[in-house]
């Protein structure tokens, strides 16, 4: 097997952002780290949607299959990275919903997730070549 691929940054620099209700989550997370040039680093957040989608990658199929929930749900946890693809900031961003009864569902956050309240912190790491997203033939997927 070969080693786990690893990177080291000695990053201290930390975004703390609070989303506007009626966005699309992803997009809007994207639209950030856009605007503040980040290209390698993680986040995590929390909060509340009007909406939740996630997709969910069948692995056999090689595939992305949505799933819509329309109704209100508490972001239980959501934790994502950042990297490039095709020379892009690229958020990769997976969340766990919660409904009414307390019920989990969750994957990997996809667009049509509209916010009802969100915080979000940035951990912005610095690498002189930060990792690029490459198709991956193992697995199907775009991986850094
Ligand atoms: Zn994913």
């Amino acid at each position: 097997m070969p080693e786990p691929k690893k990177l080291e940054s000695q990053s201290t620099r930390v975004l703390a952002v609070r989303l506007n209700y009626g966005d699309d989550l992803l997009l809007s997370l994207q639209r950030i780290i856009e605007e503040e040039g980040i290209r390698f680093g993680c986040l995590t957040f929390l909060g509340a949607v009007q909406r939740g989608v996630v997709a969910y990658y069948n692995q056999k199929e090689r595939k992305y299959h949505t799933i819509v929930k329309d109704e209100p749900l508490e972001i239980a946890s959501g934790i994502g990275n950042i990297s490039l693809k095709d020379g892009k900031p690229f958020i990769h961003a997976h969340v766990a919903f919660a409904d009414s009864e307390g019920k989990i569902f969750g994957g990997h956050l996809a667009e049509g997730t509209i916010v009802f309240a969100g915080e979000v912190f940035i951990q912005v790491l610095e690498l002189p070549q930060p990792p690029t997203r490459k198709y991956d033939a193992q697995t199907g997927l775009f991986l850094w």
